[in-house]
């Protein structure tokens, strides 16, 4: 556990020093679960959402995407359910005055039950080595089995108990399982209350006309009360998609995760509008395409697992979670939803509008189904970050600290390093970087020890150190650092547009797709 903390401490105070995300209004001491984004991780955060936005708009057909505004009419969250049901449980601890979510409070607690039955599976597969039959022991060993099942019960109840709004079951269930506050171990709890995670908001010069208004808790609405516009402009036919990357707003009760859990972030969805009694048969195939473009990024498939839910939230008929290993365990990096037609029927009945999709091969007009795929920028750009950031121990006993980011996502691609400024090696390196800058983001830098500039290069997660010394003057050629290797070569100035174009750019990413 300590470990874990120790690597979480090392991913926030390395991704504010090297620039990419600072606590919000810091000199005011901060407000709390809201972050910027530095000059690095401005740049990170753009080419992640380039890599989903040509992922499903640039080469997807039937997929198109639009940006909607963060104010919207307040029916709209009415109708979609949210001012009556975008509720979190919420408990609090008498002793140690600390809030939490009820809900997330027994997860962790199966999950504890999880981590259990998995500390038997390696045991039993160091023992039996090679021969070992996971499939028979999980079905056979009464322990796993026990702490699988108690798993099992304990979640049901409490999806049930949230279905049928029994907060008192709610908390009944987390005295029985004697859950204490995992900060001070006390358990003296308070009753559970709903509480809605919507941020009100006002629009209007004075106060007695003001109208109240939400700031959108999801980017999906904007999608729905478009689609018809987008539909008949683009002239899609079903199935086809809309997306869009956006900021979303919500008063989460805790968030004490860093850029996992944040009150201001950024989401990216795709809405998938189909014909009625064929979203069960996208959802799955969204569900595979979804984990191949994670797994494109390399960062191994031990990474990811889906978590299908056991409570379906007010609008859904099927829905399931890529989870993915954060230094803290495996937490939900994206929703896969089925979301019948719900949204789309809601709108029609409280706008008084068709919203019906005329269909030309059935000869019938109807409400699509929609299957949703969204994620969290913010939880991808932390999930790329906390898996990438290593401390290596170099041959020679020395260590450096690398973030070895695929290089598409690289905030910076290629850092141009003159030896020196003076012998017209400054002005040699200006005029490499003055060629390329209008094809890469680059790093120009003169100051320090090469070998400092390496390190500090490689903590950035820049793919290419570029090293302009008194030969290059004549020859025409630099030496070529590559950052995951730390392989230097001799490399012909006119070559570098080439070599760091594929080495950097999307294709290498998109076409595993
Ligand atoms: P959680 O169970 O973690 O609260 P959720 O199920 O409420 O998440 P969704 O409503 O499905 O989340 O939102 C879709 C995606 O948006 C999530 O998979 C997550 O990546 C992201 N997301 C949701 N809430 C936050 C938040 N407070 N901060 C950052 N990202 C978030």
């Amino acid at each position: 556990m300590a470990k874990q903390e120790d690597a979480f401490k090392k991913v926030v105070s390395h991704a504010k020093e090297y620039g990419f995300i600072f606590q919000s209004s810091e000199i005011y001491d901060g407000l709390s679960a809201v972050y910027d984004y530095g000059q690095n991780g401005a740049e990170l955060k753009n080419n992640i959402k380039q890599y989903w936005w040509k992922a499903m708009v640039q080469l997807n057909e039937n997929i198109v995407g639009i940006d909607s505004a963060i104010l919207m009419h307040p029916t709209i969250w009415k109708a979609s359910g949210h001012v009556d049901a975008f509720n979190d449980p919420l408990i609090d601890n008498k002793d140690s005055k600390k809030r939490f979510r009820a809900d997330v409070l027994i997860e962790d607690y199966c999950a504890k039950l999880e981590d259990k039955a998995q500390k038997e599976i390696e045991k039993a597969s160091k023992r039996f080595g090679e021969s070992f039959d996971l499939a028979t022991f999980e079905t056979t060993n009464t322990r796993v089995i026990d702490y699988r099942e108690r798993q099992k019960a304990i979640l049901s109840r409490m999806a049930k108990s949230l279905d049928n709004n029994d907060l008192a079951d709610v908390k009944a269930l987390i005295e029985e399982l004697e859950i204490a506050d995992p900060d001070s171990g006390s358990k003296n709890w308070t009753d559970v209350r709903q509480f809605n995670l919507m941020f009100g908001t006002k629009l209007g010069a004075s106060a007695e006309n003001a109208t109240d208004l939400y700031l959108r808790p999801e980017t999906a609405q904007g999608i729905f009360v478009n689609y018809l516009n987008v539909q008949k402009t683009s002239r899609q036919k079903l199935p086809f998609g809309i997306a869009q990357i956006g900021k979303a707003f919500r008063n989460e009760i805790v968030a004490r995760q860093f850029i996992f859990r944040m009150r201001e972030f950024e989401q990216m969805e795709m809405q998938f509008f189909v014909q009625p009694h064929t979203e069960l048969d996208h959802f799955e195939a969204w569900k595979k395409k979804r984990l191949n473009w994670h797994l494109a990024l390399g960062l191994g498939q031990e990474s990811y697992k889906f978590h299908d839910h056991e409570k379906l939230a007010h609008y859904a008929n099927a829905a399931t979670d890529i989870e993915f290993k954060f230094p803290f365990g495996f937490k939900e990096l994206e929703g896969i939803h089925s979301r019948t037609n719900f949204d789309l029927a809601a709108h029609e009945k409280f706008s008084g509008k068709k919203l019906q999709y005329f269909d030309p091969e059935k000869n019938e007009n109807y409400v699509p189904y929609v299957v949703e795929t969204s994620i969290g920028l913010d939880r991808l750009f932390l999930a790329l970050f906390s898996k990438c950031l290593k401390d290596e121990v170099l041959e020679d006993g020395s260590e450096r600290t690398v973030l070895s980011l695929p290089p598409a996502l690289s905030p910076i691609k290629a850092a141009i390093l003159p030896l020196m400024k003076k012998d017209g090696l400054g002005e040699y390196a200006e005029s490499i970087y003055n060629d390329l800058k209008f094809d890469f983001n680059l790093n120009y830098e003169e100051k320090d020890s090469i070998g400092k500039r390496y390190r500090r290069n490689d903590a950035l997660g820049t793919p290419y150190c570029i090293t302009v010394d008194h030969d290059s003057l004549t020859d025409h050629t630099v030496t070529l650092r590559d950052r995951d290797t730390m392989v230097q070569e001799r490399v012909k100035v006119a070559d570098l547009r080439r070599i760091i174009d594929e080495k950097t750019n999307f294709r290498t990413l998109l076409s595993q797709l």
